[in-house]
């Protein structure tokens, strides 16, 4: 298996250990600064670019620390979106700048206690907001969702959703629910897009997705019963592809490509 921030065990969230200190900048259009060649920018803490910014710790890797910052942009620096930008690095600098635009976005997102409604502070201890009227610590938000390779021999289903770019088609995926465990989020998903039944959800692994604050927990499930029935709001299609005959698929970087080609190898091994 091989995505994105997939297996890198070098790296140590909400931690400041490394001996180099490089900030991501952002904006709250979620754009990041970038170099000529696109690639993210990285400024030195003490630049006077940014000396008037809050830095957010995002976490250290392999001896380099990742922090963040959020302003409107600066001149002189050129922006670019986030997932153009993203899906174009290798996990070294996939993961830093992932987990910075979501410390960021926690940061901006939480000013104010949603109990009370008073301001919060960054917590000393942690990587919490706290709010010292009531008491309630939040913490970066994640939000679990399944994605799931459902197959059939050498068949794949694959499916459009509205927003996806023209001939792409991908594997079903969809939040879990407040309540639900993962494998019944797998069930539940399928039966609701594409109408069939599948047997039990193999674990694949996870990937963090920061679009927004989602963590992909991929499974691969061989189907059981039924033809495929779109709901046509979330999908637009659905087909099912022989692993020799593709749709365009999603980017390289993505868990669901991932899963995706590691199944046709082992096809065609
Ligand atoms: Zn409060």
């Amino acid at each position: 298996m091989n995505w994105l921030g997939d297996h890198d065990h070098g790296w140590s969230p909400g931690i400041n250990e490394g001996l180099i200190h490089k900030v991501v900048v952002t904006t709250s259009d979620r754009t990041v600064a970038v170099c000529d060649d696109g690639t993210p920018l990285f400024l030195s803490v003490d630049d006077p670019l940014i000396s008037s910014q809050e830095l957010h710790l995002a976490g250290t890797l392999n001896g380099v620390t990742y922090y963040g910052v959020r302003c409107p942009e600066i001149r002189d620096l050129n922006y670019e979106a986030l997932r153009p930008v993203l899906v174009q690095l290798d996990s070294q600098g996939f993961i830093p700048v992932s987990a910075a635009m979501q410390v960021l976005d926690f940061m901006e997102e939480h000013r104010f206690c949603g109990r009370c409604g008073a301001e919060t502070t960054a917590s000393v201890s942690d990587r919490g907001r706290h709010c010292a009227p009531c008491g309630l610590t939040q913490y970066p938000r994640i939000s679990p969702c399944v994605i799931v390779l459902i197959t059939r021999g050498d068949e794949i289903l694959l499916a459009r959703a509205p927003r996806f770019v023209e001939g792409m088609y991908s594997t079903l995926a969809g939040f879990v629910e407040a309540g639900e465990s993962a494998e019944h989020a797998c069930h539940r998903e399928i039966q609701e897009e594409v109408g069939v039944r599948i047997k039990t959800p193999v674990y694949q692994g996870s990937q963090s997705w920061p679009f927004k604050h989602s963590l992909m927990l991929g499974y691969w499930a061989e189907w059981e019963s039924g033809e495929i029935e779109i709901d046509c709001e979330e999908i637009v299609d659905a087909q099912w592809f022989h692993i020799e005959k593709l749709p365009k698929l999603p980017p390289h970087a993505s868990i669901s490509r991932g899963m995706i080609d590691a199944y046709i190898s082992q096809r065609l091994s």
